[in-house]
């Protein structure tokens, strides 16, 4: 693919980054040179979208339960401060690279102007396995990640929140830890908090909430009927599974559901809530009774009106693009799509609602929390909740509109809208010195 080719000459660029087409930082740059045609004069400034603003590497060590001392590898990337302080949440995972959280944080600084909030573009990551750690080991690396990134973090530079495997008592231990440090009690410095420490109601289930709700508009917008949708999952955690209820109670049938540990069927629509209790119990969809096992590759291949991708990057390749039998892919993860794999889906008429407005709506209520923590006057779930939809519907109308008009796809036109944000912001605050 030449835009891909293009994409990875420019990786070379960064001496800390090694080049891969497929890789999510490859993957990103590819899909801001799909942009940079129709940025018009703001181009002159397209260079910025391609190199974070800040990239930091920590040693992370810790005291393990048995005495011995491990090592971790911890980053924390600000790609993009121009529009306010940076927004993004903390991963931790065993395959976790610097280069995987600098496309996470730069897909961040386009979904936070993509649903125009005043943040720019941050994300956080640990290279570890969580499930081979206790509680307490967890503890003292979240403790000591957060020291050593303290120095670039705060409520009005940068505010981490939970991703992948990190949740609201990560969050807590960060608030705990970052106040202990600067000796004030600082609740907005995390986002994602339990509600008893300046948490917000919704957040939870905030980022599921915003996946039904774009989704059911791109539903309606493409002419597929809610009632009896075949639904198929990749993910089933935070979510995956509030997404996968919330279209099960408007009448869709989650008809296949992938996670780590296996592959499910069940033409009827599978029992959401029963699955879910599954998971909490077995750690894994896989094992449950009420649906036959699949084989991981042909989960691909199920018929259904939707595929919603809802774990991890590059998961729609050029391989499952071709085998995909789907009008429409919501992309509730970040980054998992591939470009090449993008260009099948379209040549074969299958819709792409991408990341950077499927999912904001996570963002969108950390937002609301950051302004509650800082106002120390808390909303109701309804208020919250009709806010959500407020934003990220009319986000979605401005994408589809702007998609529309230029004849790009969704992908391209939403980064339109928000590289434009981004870049008159750079423009009118101009280099220093
Ligand atoms: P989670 O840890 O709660 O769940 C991840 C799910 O993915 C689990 O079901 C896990 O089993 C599954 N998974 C992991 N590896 C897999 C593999 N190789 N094959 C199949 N399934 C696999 O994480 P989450 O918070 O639900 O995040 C999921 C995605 O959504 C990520 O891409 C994340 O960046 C994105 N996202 C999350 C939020 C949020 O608020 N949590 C917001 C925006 C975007």
């Amino acid at each position: 693919m030449p835009d891909a080719q293009q994409a990875i000459s420019r990786l070379g660029n960064l001496s800390y980054v090694s080049p891969s087409v497929e890789s999510p930082w490859g993957t990103y740059l590819a899909q801001v040179d799909r942009v940079v045609p129709y940025l018009g004069e703001l181009a002159r400034w397209a260079e910025t979208l391609r190199r974070p603003k800040r990239a930091l590497i920590v040693d992370v060590p810790i005291a393990l339960d048995n005495g011995e001392i491990a090592h971790f590898e911890g980053y924390r990337v600000q790609h993009s401060l121009s529009r306010g302080p940076g927004k993004g949440g903390v991963r931790y995972h065993p395959s976790v690279t610097m280069e995987e959280v600098m496309a996470l944080a730069a897909w961040m600084t386009v979904k936070n102007a993509a649903v125009n909030l005043p943040f720019g573009g941050a994300k956080g990551g640990i290279r570890l396995d969580p499930k081979a750690l206790s509680s307490r080991e967890l503890e003292r690396v979240t403790r000591r990640y957060t020291s050593e990134i303290g120095f670039i973090i705060g409520p009005q530079q940068d505010i981490p929140a939970p991703d992948v495997n990190t949740n609201a008592q990560i969050m807590a231990w960060m608030m705990d830890t970052y106040s202990k440090n600067v000796g004030v009690t600082t609740t907005g410095v995390v986002t994602g908090k339990p509600v008893s420490l300046g948490g917000s109601l919704g957040r939870v289930k905030a980022t599921g909430r915003g996946v039904f709700v774009t989704g059911r508009d791109a539903m309606h917008r493409l002419k597929i009927p809610m009632p009896g949708a075949r639904i198929a999952i990749q993910g089933f955690g935070n979510v995956g599974a509030n997404a996968a209820e919330l279209f099960s109670m408007a009448g869709a049938k989650i008809v296949a559901v992938q996670d780590h540990g296996g592959s499910l069927f069940n033409a009827r629509g599978l029992n959401v809530r029963a699955l879910a209790a599954h998971v909490l119990q077995h750690g894994s969809v896989a094992g449950f009774p009420e649906a036959d096992e699949l084989g991981q590759e042909e989960f691909w291949t199920v018929e259904a009106e939707v595929v919603i991708p809802a774990a991890l990057e590059g998961q729609i390749n050029e391989v499952r693009a071709k085998l995909l039998n789907a009008q429409l892919v919501l992309e509730a993860a970040n980054g998992p799509t591939t470009p090449a794999a993008d260009d099948i889906l379209a040549a074969r008429n299958i819709a792409v609602l991408p990341d950077v407005i499927c999912n904001a709506g996570g963002v969108i209520v950390s937002y609301f929390e950051w302004v509650q923590d800082f106002s120390s006057f808390f909303w109701s779930e309804d208020e919250i909740n009709l806010r959500l939809d407020k934003i990220i519907t009319g986000a979605l109308d401005h994408i589809w509109a702007t998609s529309t008009r230029q004849r790009v796809s969704l992908r391209t036109g939403a980064f339109v809208v928000a590289c434009e944000r981004i870049l008159e912001a750079r423009n009118q605050r101009g280099l220093y010195p």
